[in-house]
């Protein structure tokens, strides 16, 4: 007998809406077309492609000419940050980039692959609930600063930024600022005027679209040089023939995300808090990562002192639930998340880390079921840990 899946890794990805998928259909068979052929089929395809793109330009509150499709949110943020940065140093405006530690790593790996060409980078902490306090950016604007990318909600914890205030920072320097609101489509409102963004990433595969398809916002006027050369699509901004079934996938989610935004919110989180209350009071020694109030509906993040994550991950899996660790695990050794040691925990509190990233879904009796297998599983966990140590460093001999 094949048990129910619990999906509470919400935050990895979400399954396709149906009504999505019904409206991506046409555009894979019959109306099959090139936006960029001269023939009927292809004014179809650029007719729905237009369609996408004033629908999320709308959501928005920009206008079409500044969306630019992607294949996903990791390809917006490589084109907001090194299009944005190549475009500024071209005009000798300088080399100095400004971004956060709790970054997703589609914005701070290509940060540092910039710096491998000579950019500089100032990378602002955060607090122990994962804020970026807006005096740290004051102060580390400069002259020859070109581009500012902080994001608008982290992945790992929920905690939200004041991406207004700090984009209000941006602009009275006049340095561009980029977010990647890739986790607050769908919780948080997305207007670029109130928000006071010059460039935001979204990617539909986080509020039950397609995979493979992201968008980037860039306000009219902001230097950009294109990533991928070729063909003359987005406005000579991303070549390569439009992937037109994802944008049609990845606008009618925007809309369904909006139209329900404020029962998702309410619906989330109370899950959410049922989950967090439940956990606290039941499972002993259990401490909530990221900030109470500034954090994602959805988001639960939890340290199970004395386990590792990834180990109730494996008994909750056998019980049909996914969720996540912020930990990657390569070649046997566990690597702390990097947004949790930037709030200052410790490597052994980072490891004992989960996520629960709930959606809609998702019922009360889901999170009940949780509650009532959880406690146990920490108690079995912890009575086989072996006290947490670093790993031994390699000794080289002469
Ligand atoms: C998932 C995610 C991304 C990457 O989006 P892809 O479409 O999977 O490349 C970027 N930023 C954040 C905050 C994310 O959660």
């Amino acid at each position: 007998m094949s048990q129910r899946t619990i999906d509470l890794d919400h935050a990895a990805t979400t399954a396709l809406d149906p009504l999505v998928l019904e409206a991506m259909l046409p555009y894979f068979t019959e109306q099959a077309g090139n936006p960029s052929s001269i023939h009927h089929q292809g004014r179809a395809a650029l007719q729905a492609l237009d369609d996408a793109r004033e629908l999320v330009a709308a959501v928005l509150g920009a206008t079409m000419r500044e969306i630019i499709f992607t294949s996903s949110g990791s390809e917006a943020n490589n084109l907001a940050i090194k299009g944005v940065a190549l475009a500024q140093q071209q005009r000798g405006k300088g080399r100095h980039l400004i971004t956060s530690a709790i970054e997703h790593h589609a914005v701070l790996h290509t940060v540092e692959y910039l710096q491998a060409f000579g950019f500089e980078a100032t990378i602002l902490p955060v607090d122990r609930h994962g804020l970026i306090r807006p005096a740290d950016l004051q102060a580390a604007l400069r002259p020859d600063t070109v581009l500012v990318s902080l994001m608008y909600a982290n992945n790992e914890i929920g905690t939200i930024q004041p991406i207004a205030e700090l984009g209000a920072i941006c602009r009275a320097h006049d340095v561009p600022f980029h977010t990647d609101a890739v986790q607050a489509a769908g919780s948080l409102p997305l207007n670029v005027e109130t928000l006071n963004v010059d460039l935001l990433t979204l990617t539909a595969h986080k509020f039950y679209g397609p995979k493979g398809v992201g968008a980037l916002y860039v306000r009219r006027g902001t230097p950009l040089l294109p990533q991928i050369n070729g063909g003359g699509q987005e406005r000579r901004r991303r070549a390569g023939t439009e992937n037109v079934p994802g944008i049609v996938g990845l606008a009618a989610a925007l809309r369904r995300a909006e139209e329900r935004r404020e029962w998702y919110v309410a619906h989330c989180s109370n899950l959410r808090d049922r989950l967090i209350a439940g956990v606290l009071e039941q499972v002993p020694n259990t401490q909530l990562n990221g900030d109470l109030r500034q954090r994602l509906p959805n988001n639960v993040n939890l340290a199970f002192a004395g386990i590792e994550g990834e180990s109730l991950l494996l008994l909750l899996d056998q019980h049909g639930i996914c969720a996540s660790s912020g930990s990657a695990c390569t070649s046997g050794s566990l690597d702390p998340s990097h947004v949790l040691v930037a709030c200052g925990l410790t490597p052994e509190q980072a490891i004992s880390s989960v996520r629960f990233s709930v959606g809609k879904d998702i019922t009360a009796a889901d999170i009940d079921l949780l509650l009532t297998l959880l406690p146990d599983m920490v108690a079995r966990l912890r009575a086989v840990a072996l006290p947490y140590r670093e790993p031994e460093p390699t000794l080289s001999v002469a």
